[in-house]
């Protein structure tokens, strides 16, 4: 049987290394070590519930597991029964889940692109090699570049990082892009507040990422690729790293690959804490070893990106998807998710709901269903207010909201955006206009400052929200809320700025009371 203990950042934060450790000691001590394989692997999902255990083939599901409770496992495991005091009690009916299946957290889910995320040890290409790891890679080589590009157009996979652009055509504009040198560059510098999707897929499956870049890297005609990835995920830098060695000695990079005559190497540069340099001409910058600010486009990355040369920049997660398609075939792929949004969308679900954690569900699912089917509803039995989706440059969605299908295009209608997959919940408690000014004052501080608009913009608005906030608001502030939004969605160079009013313009939108409660505090 295979133990396996969550090492994403969630658990270990909650003492899974020592528990790892202590389980290891237990196992030799009682001469199980044969018996049982002890693996540490990426993010089960379920942060909210850490350290978790899942025992394989068994399913069976353990949550909640102290390093002092390594014993009381290894002794279970020893007499071939399962711990009951260490299984998953259902809150609403009080009753104990066995399997991992049984809990409701993991029944909505559908998890492919998180499929081997707590599943193997991120740290060896045997595990992935043996769960079918760098067959798409192998798939792909015997194609033309032409067909790997049209699967994935016909697969309809949209770019997972936020504004949601069809993939293939992406790459078939680097494809078609003249030059002889291309690059892939990955984007893992995921910042926004609340979101770890990226972070995770990099720890759980660093591969998967990997193979994606070298299946795109074939296609587009590139013989070099970068991941760009924050400094603040040292963990993911890690495994990626050491999954990128181990790639490179089993021949699926470098020199002439599974001898097809494809050449690729991949470096990894980590950024310096910038959330601009999410943005891609910012991160392009960034990786010539300039300062990272953006440039006003076109020309697009696809025809002039890294050193001039036609580049391909996708998210860590659009990556992911990539393997899974050309293995299992566009159509099946398409087949899930909605006409326009296809497969699944991998959400960081946090902020006042009962489960937190990180969750893959099928396109189309609604926020019903993530919020209180997955997520358990809202703490403390409070109401549910509202829930900011896409982070600070997304939008607020309320409860008339709640059955709205998750899609790009029904998201964008509704005054939000799909963005990377950050899903903030707020209760009854919580003030918009705080919120509203908290993310505003997270994206002033991150402004470049190389445009007017969003660099000035956003400190008069944030002035205005801060003094709505105090009580303080002055006669026509809403209505300068909005011209003054307007215009730096309309004048700001890049996509900093063009989307940082959306959270103050959202909230204004669905709870306009609440700031016209602020405008009367002075009374
Ligand atoms: Fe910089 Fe903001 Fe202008 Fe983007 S919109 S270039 S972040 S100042």
């Amino acid at each position: 049987k295979t133990i396996l203990i969550c090492g994403g950042t969630g658990c270990v934060s909650s003492r899974s290394r020592p528990l790892f450790a202590a389980l290891k000691r237990e196992l030799i001590a009682r001469g199980l070590a044969d018996k049982f394989q002890l693996k540490f692997t990426g993010c089960h999902g379920f942060c909210e519930q850490g350290p978790l255990v899942l025992i394989e083939p068994d399913d069976i599901f353990y949550c909640q597991v102290k390093p002092q409770q390594a014993p009381d496992l290894a002794a279970a495991l020893q007499a071939g029964r399962v711990a009951e005091e260490l299984l998953y009690t259902v809150p609403e009916t009080g009753e104990k889940v066995k399997t991992r299946h049984e809990v409701p957290f993991y029944q909505k889910q559908q998890r492919l692109v998180l499929a081997r995320c707590g599943l193997i040890d991120p740290e060896n290409i045997e595990d992935y090699l043996a769960s079918g790891g760098y067959q798409a890679l192998a798939k792909a080589l015997t194609m033309a570049p032409e067909e790997v590009i049209a699967e994935i157009k016909a697969s309809g996979l949209r770019g997972r990082g936020g504004g949601g652009f069809p993939t293939g055509t992406k790459w078939e504009i680097t494809r078609n892009a003249p030059g002889t040198k291309k690059y892939v560059v990955c984007n893992a510098d995921e910042g926004d507040p609340g979101a770890f999707m990226d972070r995770s897929i990099c720890e759980g499956d660093p591969h998967a990422v990997i193979e994606g870049m070298l299946i795109a890297g074939y296609a587009i005609g590139a013989d070099e690729g970068y991941i760009y990835i924050r400094a603040e995920y040292p963990l993911a830098v890690k495994r990626l790293g050491i999954a990128l060695q181990q790639a490179e000695a089993k021949g699926y990079l470098g020199e002439n690959i599974l001898g097809k005559g494809f050449n690729f190497r991949i470096k990894i540069k980590q950024g310096a804490g910038a959330f601009v340099c999410g943005e891609e001409t910012a991160l392009i910058e960034s990786i010539q070893g300039n300062r990272g600010m953006p440039r006003p486009r076109p020309p697009f990355p696809a025809v002039s990106g890294l050193w001039g040369k036609p580049t391909n920049v996708n998210n860590v997660e659009t990556f992911a998807n990539v393997p899974l398609i050309i293995n299992q075939g566009a159509a099946r792929y398409a087949a899930i998710g909605t006409e326009k949004s296809k497969g699944t969308k991998v959400f960081a679900l946090t902020g006042k709901v009962n489960n937190t954690g990180l969750v893959e569900v099928p396109m189309g699912i609604t926020l019903r269903e993530i919020i209180f089917d997955i997520g358990g509803g809202i703490r403390g039995g409070k109401k549910f207010k509202a829930v900011q989706i896409g982070g600070p440059s997304g939008g607020c969605l309320t409860e008339e909201h709640l059955n709205l299908p998750i899609d790009y295009d029904s998201l964008l209608a509704a005054g939000a955006m799909m963005g990377s997959g950050g899903l903030v919940v707020m209760d009854e408690t919580t003030c918009m206009v705080e919120l509203a000014r908290f993310f505003l004052s997270f994206t002033r501080m991150e402004s470049c400052g190389k445009c007017t608009p969003c660099r000035e913009g956003t400190t008069r608005l944030l002035e205005i929200l801060q003094r709505l906030v105090e009580g303080k608001g002055q006669e026509g502030d809403l209505e300068r809320i909005e011209s003054l939004s307007r215009n730096i969605i309309d004048s700001s160079l890049c996509g900093l700025g063009q989307s940082a009013p959306n959270p103050v313009l959202s909230t204004l939108r669905y709870f306009r009371e609440e700031y016209e409660l602020h405008m009367r505090r002075q009374d």
